[in-house]
């Protein structure tokens, strides 16, 4: 893999991780929680970033350029559709991207 090719992989991983912490830090820092519902859902939000961060430590290029993981070309298609997941305007994670 090229360097430039290394740094763009090196990008979109930290692109997924700085969205996944700003939900985190977004959802840890809501508060005065009005309802044990909404307590509920603030630690559902930590969980499922937990979650997507597990899957994508999964998923890892290789020195040929292919993912560790599932043998597709990197980035693979879970990386790919995690990050524009994340991307999709009007998403939560935009939102909370946009106003930090
Ligand atoms: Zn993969």
């Amino acid at each position: 893999m090229k360097p430039a090719q290394a740094r763009a992989m090196w990008l979109l991983r930290n692109e997924i991780y700085t969205h996944l912490d700003e939900a985190e830090l977004f959802a840890a820092e809501c508060g005065p929680y009005l309802s044990e519902a909404t307590e509920t859902i603030r630690l559902l939000v930590g969980d499922l970033v937990a979650v997507v961060r597990k899957v994508v430590g999964q998923h890892g290029e290789t020195i040929e350029g292919r993912c560790g993981f599932c043998g597709w070309p990197w980035p693979c298609e879970s990386i790919d559709t995690i990050h524009q997941t994340l991307r999709e305007p009007g998403s939560a994670f935009a939102q909370i991207a946009n106003d930090n």
